[in-house]
């Protein structure tokens, strides 16, 4: 008999084996070693769990927004104290370095704090006189019962945008993490019941494609938050609106950085390495393509290649390890057949992940290729693994050009000390977040993940003020108070 631990789902504060005969094993990409089972749930299963959502909605929305808050507050505390277990169990199952895994607990943190402000984040407006007697008021309400989809690269992170801003402005929520990293939300939806979170509220259905289209067709679910690659993302803005829902989907990306002449060399080289391959590259904000200005060109390949021969490989426990595996078998083959595609278009390797990479795992060392040109399949694809492409430039301006040429527009870097190269690329640059001598300009809690292009669909964005309007609706009191003896 087989000693792998089934994961449960988790509806109405329990936790419930699933009806479905299957299972998809849960792996350590960088032991192979099969961790767990996940449910790949059926979509009746999530029909459940919606009528218990909307049960449950009944009551939270109505729970006095302090009170929510606190729960918020209590949830956050006990992240704090269990910051260590999460950041290895993120390890565990996705791979990144224990470092990056700490930083992603951190962000998740930042995540419900903002969240526990939602007194605040939650007032309306209100005009005393809009006409002679007459006020008017702007209250939020929350709007029932929201759908989550999220993506392997931030277990943590990610569903962190979406469950606790929606339950603080108190809808209640039924999370599809992703299949690859089950584990951490686990962790995370026992955490939240401990603070005092009520049956309900947040509800968790592992699976996949079968759980995705009920939470698009459903109609106890009111709205969805998305986070995964482009042609998912598509299908899930297309799908959700169809069912008239509220959609956002957060998707793809491929980050352009430009490199000025005047540009502190080893601090953005070492920021560039970072930026393009911590979490092995899987990242929504990491660095893909690096446009350097000619007069620094051999000196600053010269620098980057250097420092990333220098970075360790390994299981992402280890101390020191800085590049962690990709996720699956499949990914490693993919990024494989992207290096290859590369070389048979004609750009120059200067740095072959393929033969550094340990084998116990799903192990691919750091790529660098140069002379990448538009019509590139490594230029125009979202690669998602440690591959870098670097191209020459003339200037910022040319630099911005060709980065405009993408379909993505998710974030952007400059490295310079150059005003007016900043202020114009900051002008020029079609991209929703930008960063200026840092490599991985991801937004804090309370600023919009606001990528641009077919890096998003929707209007609001995850996060800041935009989460806040996308969890809520209005209604906006228009009153006449006739003069009375007083
Ligand atoms: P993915 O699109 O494969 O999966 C995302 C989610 O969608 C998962 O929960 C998965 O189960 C589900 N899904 C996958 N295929 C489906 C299908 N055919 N029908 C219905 N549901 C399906 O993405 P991933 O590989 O987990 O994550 C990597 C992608 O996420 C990258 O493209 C990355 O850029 C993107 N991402 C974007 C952001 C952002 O903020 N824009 C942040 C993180 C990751």
């Amino acid at each position: 008999m087989s000693t792998i631990r089934k994961l449960k789902n988790y509806v109405n504060g329990q936790w419930i084996e699933s009806k479905t005969d299957f299972y998809e094993d849960v792996y350590n990409p960088a032991t192979k070693e099969v961790l767990a089972q996940v449910p790949l749930s059926t979509k009746a299963e999530v029909a459940e769990a919606a009528e218990i959502a909307e049960k449950a909605f009944a009551t939270w929305s109505r729970v006095a927004v302090p009170r929510r808050a606190r729960v918020l507050f209590k949830f956050q505390q006990l992240v704090i104290e269990n910051k260590e277990e999460l950041a290895k169990l993120i390890t565990l199952e996705n791979g990144k370095a224990l470092s990056e895994a700490r930083g992603e607990v951190q962000r998740g943190i930042e995540n419900i704090e903002f969240a526990a402000g939602a007194p605040t984040l939650m007032m309306g407006d209100s005009l005393a006189t809009i006409a002679t007697d007459v006020e008017a008021v702007n209250y939020r309400y929350p709007i029932g019962v929201v759908g989550g989809i999220t993506p392997f690269n931030f277990p943590m992170m990610v569903p962190c945008w979406m469950f606790p801003m929606a339950i603080a402005v108190g809808n209640t929520f039924i999370l599809k993490p992703s299949e690859r990293t089950p584990l951490l939300t686990e962790r995370l939806v026992e955490l939240f019941s401990e603070a005092g979170l009520p049956k309900g509220v947040l509800n968790i259905v592992y699976g996949a494609h079968d759980v995705v289209n009920e939470i698009l067709e459903n109609k106890q679910i009111k709205a969805i938050s998305f986070v995964g690659s482009k042609s998912v993302g598509q299908y899930i803005y297309r799908k959700g609106s169809e069912h008239l829902k509220r959609v956002q989907s957060l998707t793809g990306a491929k980050n352009h950085t430009i490199v000025l002449k005047d540009a502190a060399l080893n601090d953005s080289a070492e920021a560039i390495l970072a930026a393009a391959f911590g979490s092995a590259g899987e990242r929504c904000m990491a660095a893909a393509v690096v446009a350097v200005e000619e007069e620094i060109y051999d000196s600053f390949l010269k620098l980057l290649t250097e420092k990333a021969q220098a970075i360790r490989i390994g299981n992402g426990l280890d101390d020191g390890v800085f590049l962690g595996p990709v996720i699956r078998e499949e990914n490693l083959k993919k990024t494989i057949g992207y290096i290859e595609k590369g070389v048979a278009e004609g750009a120059q390797l200067l740095l072959d992940g393929r033969k550094n990479a340990p084998s116990e795992g799903y192990f691919i060392g750091p790529t660098i290729f140069e002379n990448v040109t538009t019509d590139m399949t490594i230029w125009q694809e979202e690669i998602f693994a440690p591959v870098l492409s670097i191209m020459k430039i003339k200037n910022v301006q040319e630099g911005v050009e060709i980065a405009n040429q993408s379909e993505f527009a998710n974030g952007a870097c400059l490295f310079t000390n150059n005003a007016s190269a900043i202020r114009y690329f900051r002008e020029s640059i079609d991209a929703g977040m930008l960063g200026i001598n840092l490599g991985v300009p991801a937004p804090m809690a309370f600023f919009p993940f606001s990528g641009w292009k077919d890096s998003f669909y929707g209007t609001l964005h995850a996060n800041g003020k935009d989460g806040v309007d996308f969890y809520t609706h209005k209604k906006v009191v228009t009153a006449r108070y006739p003069e009375q003896d007083i």
